[in-house]
Parts: structure tokens; C-alpha cells; sequence
């Protein structure tokens, strides 16, 4: 196997907030970035592993700083030895005596864990010949838990929970993984329903995804009621009622807040409200869960949930319907992992965080392994979709009728264009001149 020879990251940054795509409550204006990671092997034909982390422009160069910092523990490592014990090597980075202080386990730290991580996987993938979804798929039951880290996790779920779960699908997980080639899995959009946007572009990009085979739809609430409420009756008219509406604040409510103002949206039957308030605010989530349950309203969260720990919680307290994960915000592939085994063991279905720059490239892996290993079924789970910044990506996901086709290629699809990178690099790059 490859040894990895050296590691490197650069800052990339879309000058998104010049459209307001991806305008909401609380991130007004992201340019949507990376820190972008590869590493470079002895291996055959230049093979490497890339990965990135998704960032909202200014700060992406302190991601890439921690990034940096981490380096040491993978540079020099032969693929084999990270991939042999992946809970270990994962633990180092997490772990790590002196770095682990910036952290431990949440914000900038694990951000660049998270980019470092899944371009491992994606070396690994790359190195198999196939995709990081069959990958994950192709492991045994025992090479699956292996790669996860269960301190602080074994009160809610252990390494026997993990193995039965994934064993009982065991037998039927490749009849699954061939479904998923013919018909794909269930997406929903969040491109129409921008803040930022006009009431006349969203009633003409909700006709537009209806076009498309579209039947979930996801709008930005929050700062407004009066707004919110014209927004949703436009989006109602536009997408009827057999389609199914969910709606974000993006953490803007206190917990207070966030109840009476989606009781004053009931009335356009939202099926989740996301981020009502502070990601860190479990039994908050839990308060607006359960005052929100009566009005059929599910409480959704997970894109800044910071770990394990915290998804452990929301569960542990009944304090969400859906359970969100972070493809980066978490510490990569490995970590992400233990989260979908206990959603699983809670009985919370997954609907991945994606949009951003990358989320809908690496989620998809996720969700399909998922539904081949863990969950066994689509009930009441989607996968988030953004048509944004797709070009820029080598492997880009590919979909049909509201639905993403399985990743064919090798690796983790987070490769982008040599060119785009050049072209987008902050603050070099020809688009920030
Ligand atoms: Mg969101």
C-alpha cells in the first residue's frame, strides 16, 4: 500500500454573496468556501487523496491553519497503517496531546479534522477502485466498527449495538445497493426558497423544480413573521399541499421565540423546523419539540452540532424528529458513522446536511450506506440538495427526478477541477483580483 508523502491545503473561496445563494436568518452574505486538502503518495498514476471542509468565506485560513497543525500525524503514514485502525488514527488527530486544547472535538479543530479524515477515505476509496459509499458498503460488520471511536458514546450505544444493527443487514445490503443503482435515493431542494430572494424568482424556481420531479421543499424563516408567512402562502400555492414543506431558522430563535413563531406558521403544515435556536441548546430543541408536537411540526437539527456527544443528547432527550449530520463539521466519515448507528438505535431517521460547496458530492455516499447497512429504508429520510457550485467538482452528483444516482468513481467525488482551484483561491486566484 501507498505511503503518504505529504499534505497539503489551500484556502478556496466562491464569491457566492454577490447572488445571495445561500442567504439566510443568520449567514447573510457566505461566500461559500473550503479548506481544501490533498495528499499526495508514492502510490500509481500521482494517486491522492482530497478532502475539504466547508466554510462561509472570511476565517477559511484559520481552518486551514489547524489543518496545518495536524499534518505531523499524517504525513510519513503508510495508508495501510491508517486504514488498519482507523478508530486509532482517528483518536490521534482528536487526541492529539497538545492541539486537543483548541478543542476538544468542536469548531475549527474539528472542521480541519474532518477535511484530513474524509481524504483518507478517499485515498482508501481511490486506492480499492470504487466509490467511498461501496467501500463502506463492501466492509465487514467487524471492519465497520473498527473504524469508530466509541468513548463517550457506549452509554447510548456500544460496539455489540453497532455490530448487531449492522449484521441483521448484513445478508440483504448488496439487493439494496443494486435497488439504489436503478432508482437512486429521495432528495429534497432548498434552492428556491433562499431569503435573499424575490417572491416572483421563488415562485418561478418552485415551477421549475416541480418540472424536475421535485416533491419536498425547503424555505429559510426567521427574521419576520409577516414575511414568513407570505413567503410559506407563496410557496403553498406554487407547490400544493400534497408536496411536503419544511422550513430553517438557522439557529436565529430563542427557544421562546422559536415556539410562537411557528405556531403562527402551523397553518402552512411545515413538516420540520430546522435550527430553531442555539446548536448547543439541547434541552432547548427538546422544548421546542415538545411544544411544537401537537402542531405536527418535527424538530430538525445537526449541521453546527458540534460531535457525537451532542447528537447523543438531542437523542438521549427526545429533542429531535430528524437527525442531521455534517459530512465535515463532524470529524469525518468515522465519526458520522457513529452517529447514523444511533439514530438508528433511537429510531430518528437521517435527512444529511448538504448544499455549501461539496456537502451534496460527499453526503450522498453516506445516505446510501445507510440505507444499505444501517436503516434498511427511505421512511421520512431525505438527502438535502443545492444546485450550487456542482461544476466545480471532477465527479459531481448526478440526479435524476429528485433523486441522486449512485457514485460511480472511485473516491469520495470531492475532487475539484484543477482549474476552478486555481481560479478560486483566495486570495490569489483570478476571481478575487
Ligand atoms: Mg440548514
Amino acid at each position: 500500500m501507498p505511503t503518504i508523502t505529504d499534505l497539503t491545503v489551500r484556502d478556496i473561496r466562491f464569491p457566492t454573496s454577490k447572488t445571495l445563494d445561500g442567504s439566510d436568518a443568520v449567514n447573510v452574505d457566505p461566500d461559500y468556501s473550503a479548506a481544501y486538502v490533498v495528499l499526495k503518495t508514492d502510490g500509481p498514476k500521482g494517486l491522492e487523496g482530497h478532502g475539504l471542509t466547508f466554510t462561509c468565506g472570511r476565517g477559511t485560513e484559520v481552518v486551514c491553519a489547524a489543518v496545518k497543525a495536524l499534518r505531523y500525524l499524517v504525513v510519513g503514514k503508510k495508508l495501510e497503517e491508517l486504514t488498519s485502525g482507523m478508530a486509532s488514527f482517528w483518536r490521534s488527530l482528536t487526541c492529539e496531546s497538545q492541539i486537543r486544547w483548541l478543542g476538544p472535538e468542536k469548531g475549527v479543530l474539528h472542521l480541519a479534522t474532518g477535511a484530513i479524515v474524509n481524504a483518507v477515505w478517499d485515498l482508501w476509496a481511490k486506492h480499492e477502485g470504487k466509490p467511498v459509499w461501496r467501500l463502506l458498503v463492501d466492509l465487514t460488520p467487524e471492519q465497520l466498527v473498527n473504524a469508530i471511536d466509541f468513548r463517550y458514546i457506549t452509554d447510548a450505544l456500544t460496539k455489540e449495538d453497532a455490530l448487531a444493527i449492522l449484521r441483521a443487514n448484513a445478508s440483504t445490503k448488496q439487493q439494496r445497493a443494486a435497488e439504489l443503482m436503478e432508482k437512486g435515493y429521495p432528495a429534497y431542494t432548498t434552492s428556491a426558497g433562499w431569503l435573499g430572494y424575490s417572491d416572483e424568482k421563488v415562485r418561478r424556481l418552485c415551477r421549475e423544480a416541480i418540472a424536475q420531479g421535485w416533491t419536498h421543499f425547503k424555505i429559510k424563516v426567521g427574521r419576520d413573521v409577516a414575511d414568513d408567512i407570505r413567503r410559506c402562502r407563496i410557496i403553498r400555492e406554487e407547490i400544493g399541499w400534497e408536496r411536503k414543506l419544511m422550513t430553517d431558522a438557522n439557529q436565529y430563535w430563542d427557544v421562546g421565540e422559536a415556539i410562537a413563531h411557528m405556531k403562527l406558521l402551523a397553518e402552512f403544515k411545515p413538516w420540520w423546523i430546522e435550527e430553531p435556536t442555539s446548536p448547543d441548546d439541547v434541552l432547548g430543541h427538546a422544548a421546542v419539540a415538545q411544544a411544537l408536537a401537537p402542531y405536527g411540526i418535527g424538530v430538525a437539527t445537526g449541521e453546527h452540532c458540534q460531535n457525537r456527544v451532542v447528537f447523543k443528547q438531542l437523542m438521549q432527550a427526545k429533542a429531535i424528529r430528524f437527525c442531521q449530520i455534517d459530512s465535515c463539521r463532524l470529524g469525518g466519515v468515522n465519526e458520522v458513522l457513529s452517529v447514523y448507528l444511533m439514530a438508528k438505535k433511537f429510531g430518528v431517521p437521517v435527512c444529511p446536511h448538504a448544499g455549501g460547496v461539496g456537502l451534496c458530492e460527499y453526503v450522498q455516499h453516506l445516505q446510501m450506506w445507510d440505507y444499505c447497512c444501517v436503516s434498511a429504508s427511505t421512511q421520512d429520510r431525505l438527502v438535502e440538495y443545492v444546485d450550487h457550485l456542482h461544476e466545480h467538482f471532477e465527479d459531481p452528483v448526478r440526479m435524476r427526478n429528485g433523486h441522486y444516482l449512485p457514485p460511480v468513481q472511485p473516491g469520495y467525488s470531492i475532487q475539484m477541477k484543477p482549474a476552478s482551484l486555481n481560479e478560486y483561491e483566495f486570495p490569489s486566484g483570478k476571481a478575487w483580483q
